[in-house]
């Protein structure tokens, strides 16, 4: 199946979805069924959802699709013989080619917070995605009960998903939290004119680095990527967990070489000595990490091998 057949695919589904949602609540519920949590509805074990907590907050990772590259030095590993890429992929029991990144965000329920990190690539062309609004009510959260979006950085396949299908808000009652400078160079390009419009009313930005934007999350600039990419620490006493944006791409090539070019950094040189330190940071602190784009749920944390470099280890 080709990918936009596949997109096609996804649409029609998620129409019928939305539709089988709106038809549902007509007629009323038995009394019986309508006294039952909402929870119960869903089930846990929805491939698109991974469960986990963070302290005493409820979290999961919501996926949304992929994204397929080819592995021919031009874009995660720019200029690097491909025998040395394929022999690191292949040390790990990965195929060479193509490449494969995941796409997932985070969501986050903290008391009267409901917090999602990043939104999927929506109707982004290049990537595989737009299945984030199912697979958000697979995990029981309806897009109009989200509070805060959190914004790592302004690619299509993170903030694709800000807007529905008729370019309209996809969570009319968040706030979306992004940093100034990014906000700004958002605002500036004229490709992104519709969805900044879009969401104009809803944002509120952050000085980048900026802690508890709200209680219990910190901005972490990781600069390099965007003119104000962000990574995001969520901490409950002592829980912490890092979101990690676009600090690391792939979670072999990425981590493993963070000194590689990725031709999405828009300033390569910044980019590798913000991913090295952050890798650097994670591994030191013992930090749980959830990236949007290592292999679904992209849950786990960094260790240093004994040679310097990083290496991912997954959650079991
Ligand atoms: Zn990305």
């Amino acid at each position: 199946m080709t990918i936009a057949s596949r997109h096609r695919l996804l649409a029609l589904a998620s129409a019928i979805a939305l539709a089988c949602a709106a038809c549902s609540q007509q007629p009323p519920a038995p009394a019986a069924q309508a006294e039952a949590p909402a929870a119960e509805a869903v089930p846990d074990s929805s491939p698109d959802v991974h469960r986990f907590a963070i302290g005493a907050f409820e979290a999961a990772m919501v996926r949304d699709g992929d994204i397929t590259l080819p592995n021919d030095g031009t874009i995660l590993a720019v200029g690097q013989p491909r025998a040395d890429v394929d022999a690191l992929l292949q040390a790990e029991g990965l195929a060479t080619d193509p490449l494969q990144l995941s796409i997932q965000g985070l969501l986050v329920t903290a008391g009267e917070r409901v917090m999602l990190f990043d939104t999927g690539a929506g109707a982004a062309s290049f990537a595989d995605g737009g299945r984030f609004p199912q697979s958000l009510r697979a995990a029981g959260v309806e897009p109009a009960q989200v509070t805060d979006v959190f914004i790592s950085h302004a690619h299509g396949d993170h903030v694709g998903g800000l807007v529905d299908g008729n370019g309209q808000p996809a969570f009319p009652n968040a706030t979306v939290r992004l940093s100034e400078p990014e906000w700004a160079a958002m605002q500036a390009d004229a490709g992104q004119a519709a969805l900044v419009q879009a969401i104009a009313s809803q944002v509120d930005t952050f000085a980048p680095g900026a802690g508890d934007v709200v209680p219990g999350v910190d901005a972490v600039a990781v600069d390099g990527h965007t003119p104000g990419h962000s990574a995001y620490l969520v901490k409950d006493g002592d829980a912490r967990l890092l979101y990690i944006g676009d600090a690391a791409h792939h979670h072999v090539i990425s981590v493993r070489r963070p000194r590689w070019t990725i031709r999405f950094d828009g300033d390569a040189p910044v980019a590798e000595a913000s991913r090295e330190a952050l890798l650097a940071r994670a591994a030191d602190e013992g930090l749980a990490i959830a990236s949007p784009h290592f292999p679904f749920p992209g849950v786990g944390r960094i260790e240093r091998r004994e040679d310097g470099s990083f290496a991912w280890v997954p959650a079991q």
